[in-house]
């Protein structure tokens, strides 16, 4: 039997994106005399992790920072969780537990420390929050949002329910808190088919990415009824690009995140998400590989693998990118940016992510 989608959509426009052209401005200082050079002795050690991705010139730019921030770790009891699309002095140099959004819930549980700074957009930092409510989570730059949480309101997810009300409502976790306290479940990128299948349901509505929902309809039996959000970084990705990236880089081995539009794992050889697909590198060691996700995904992956080349079509997340070791410093030197869930949802958004959490 094959599985069929019904797409769902505001007549609107969607909310308003979240700005893209703002991006914070950096300005560097020179280090002045021993304390610098004293910063770059204690943050030494780390860059032999990123030596493969940071030039030597670029380092001196961040140790200052990098050796801040472990220092004030300590001070605060603070651990940092980041998304694997955190740049690679973030992700290997400051950050306690990496991951994707599904791996960072899980392990924001298990967190032992009085504050957590959430390196990764806001919608993973109402998560941390909802499964640890006692502790303090701040995130660097509240500004960090995510074109997928910002393209479903509750009052659509209710809207969707009034339309079928036998079918249960799976939300990505790539959603408001108001919009997970309107849904039955959360899922991820890596276990949307199982949270779907768990449910034992004819159809469900899966909201709000139309393309994971697409791939992951697919896949399964159930019928899915999708929303018409999108990520505004896999959805630039297509099937004329993979073909293209194929002839000039003969051989290349393509992954594609379910994010990206259909065309796209057509093309693929490979779908999964950030995980999946770090998994994939490191089992099957490609000689040549392209990652159709966010850019700093492969250089964390090429971390662990140097004698795998990574062909990298750059689509940067704006989002993701307000995040820097200056504002992750600034985020555990003033305490400031705490984010907080409003009581009278919490509950109601907190079982839908715990009921994702116990699905194996
Ligand atoms: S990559 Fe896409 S889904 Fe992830 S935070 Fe950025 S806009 Fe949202």
């Amino acid at each position: 039997m094959s599985a069929s989608l019904e797409i769902e959509s505001r007549p609107a426009a969607f909310g308003a994106a979240p700005p893209t052209g703002d991006m914070p401005l950096r300005v560097i200082a020179p280090g002045r005399g021993s304390d610098a050079a004293e910063a770059l002795a204690r943050a030494e050690p780390l860059y032999a992790r990123v030596k493969h991705v940071i030039p030597p010139i670029e380092w001196p730019v961040f140790a200052p920072d990098v050796a801040a921030i472990l220092r004030l770790k300590r001070e605060r009891d603070a651990v940092i969780l980041a998304h694997n699309y955190q740049t690679p002095e973030i992700f290997h140099c400051v950050a306690d537990i990496t991951g994707d959004s599904l791996a960072l819930a899980r392990e924001a549980m298990t967190v032992d420390a009085k504050v957590i700074v959430l390196a990764g957009v806001h919608f993973m930092a109402e998560t941390a929050k909802l499964l640890n409510p006692e502790k303090t989570v701040l995130i660097p730059d509240l500004r960090a949002g995510c074109s997928l949480a910002e393209s479903i309101t509750p009052e659509d997810v209710r809207l969707m329910r009034a339309r079928y009300p036998d079918a249960p409502v799976v939300a990505y976790v790539n959603t408001s808190v108001a919009v997970k306290a309107e849904s039955d479940i959360c899922c991820t990128s890596a276990n949307a088919k199982r949270v779907i299948e768990s449910l034992g349901a004819r159809r469900v509505i899966m909201l709000p990415d139309e393309y994971l929902a697409q791939n992951v309809a697919k896949q399964t039996k159930v019928e899915v009824i999708a929303w018409a959000g999108h990520c505004e970084v896999h959805q630039r990705f297509s099937g004329a690009e993979v073909r293209s990236l194929r002839e000039s880089h003969p051989g290349v081995i393509v992954l594609a995140h379910p994010e990206c539009p259909p065309e796209v794992l057509a093309e693929a050889d490979f779908a999964g998400s950030t995980a999946d697909m770090a998994a994939y590198v490191g089992r099957e060691h490609p000689r040549r590989v392209v990652l159709m996700t966010e850019c700093s995904m492969a250089d964390n992956v090429a971390v662990a693998h140097p004698s795998v080349e990574f062909v990298r079509p750059c689509n940067l997340c704006p989002h993701m990118k307000r995040i820097t070791l200056p504002n992750i410093r600034a985020a555990l030197e003033g305490m400031c940016h705490e984010v907080t869930i409003d009581p009278a949802l919490a509950d109601r958004a907190r079982r839908a992510v715990e009921r994702m959490l116990a699905v194996r």
